[in-house]
């Protein structure tokens, strides 16, 4: 049995206790690239694509989910390899960048602006077609055992998805675990889905089907190390929660988002407006904050 690796990986430091990482898996008939870091990773992502096919032939690249930076070198990957792209749901947002940027950026509060333009299209490089809807349990087979199976774990973004590599146990996850060294709120869609997905990865790390844990943005980890990541993300998510039911004292949803950045020491910026967005209407459905007018307050 070769001794070749069956993960190999590119990173960057994307800020301060932040990584950036991009795997390879690589089985004796093929490989694939699961996401494509930002644009200025081209050189890295180019030359792991290089080091997979050396392997064997790329067969897809598979994206745990689409936000700007997990799809950054999408468009040179695509013309250096013509491999198919697979992603789970959002394909509007790799097939049409503009399109990515107003629906995760542009707000009332937060309208269409040069800085913030800059800051989220130079991420990325180009659209790509997607070509594949993953779902939870397609398999990719790579030969000689090497095998990935896809579980959903919808939260952070809805339609994301890690994969299991089956012959090294490698988990593998895009912001199921959050950077939480960011200055802004790494943050959600769904927290009620988060902790489900949250309570997901705890029973895989337990049923012992897992040896190691690559994640986009931070360095490889242990199945213990991972469990605590996993504690240290709920934990962040109670907080989001329990700062805006303490905020809600009748007070407009900008007024709220404001309060609970102030409180919690992130920035107010696009990612925490649309996760206090989530937020704010999950605890309006389950009937813990009501709405007059425009006023938001405990119910
Ligand atoms: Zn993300």
């Amino acid at each position: 049995m070769s001794a070749a690796p069956v993960i190999r990986s590119r990173s960057l430091e994307l800020m301060p206790g932040v990584q950036l990482n991009v795997h390879a898996v690589c089985g004796p008939q093929g490989s694939v690239l699961i996401d494509t870091g930002i644009a200025s990773m081209r050189p890295q992502v180019l030359d792991l694509c290089a080091e997979a096919q050396r392997v064997a032939p790329l067969r897809f690249v598979l994206l745990t989910h689409i936000h700007a930076d997990h799809i950054g070198c999408n468009r040179a990957v695509w013309e250096a390899t013509a491999v198919p792209f697979a992603a789970a749901g959002a394909i509007p947002w790799a097939e049409d960048l503009e399109r990515h940027y107003r629906e995760f950026c542009v707000t009332d509060a937060l309208p269409d602006s040069p800085g913030q333009r800059r800051e989220i299209m130079s991420l990325m490089d180009g659209p790509v077609p997607i070509q594949l809807l993953l779902v939870e349990g397609n398999r990719f087979f790579l030969g000689g055992g090497v095998e990935l199976e896809t579980i959903a774990f919808p939260g952070h973004k809805l339609e994301e998805v890690g994969f299991l590599e089956a012959r090294t146990g490698t988990l593998i996850l895009g912001d199921v675990l959050l950077a939480l060294a960011a200055p802004f709120f790494h943050g959600f869609q769904t927290a009620t889905g988060f902790a489900a997905s949250l309570t997901r990865l705890e029973d895989l790390l337990a049923s012992g089907r897992v040896q190691q844990v690559r994640t986009s943005h931070h360095p490889p980890m242990s199945p213990e190390g991972a469990l605590q990541a996993a504690q240290q993300t709920r934990q962040a998510l109670e907080e989001v929660r329990v700062a805006t039911l303490e905020a809600a004292r009748g007070v407009t949803f900008e007024a709220l988002w404001r309060e609970v950045s102030r409180r919690l020491g992130r920035q107010a910026e696009f990612r925490g407006y649309a996760t206090l967005r989530a937020q704010v209407g999950e605890l309006v459905g389950a009937g813990e904050l009501r709405r007059d007018g425009p006023l938001i307050l405990r119910s």
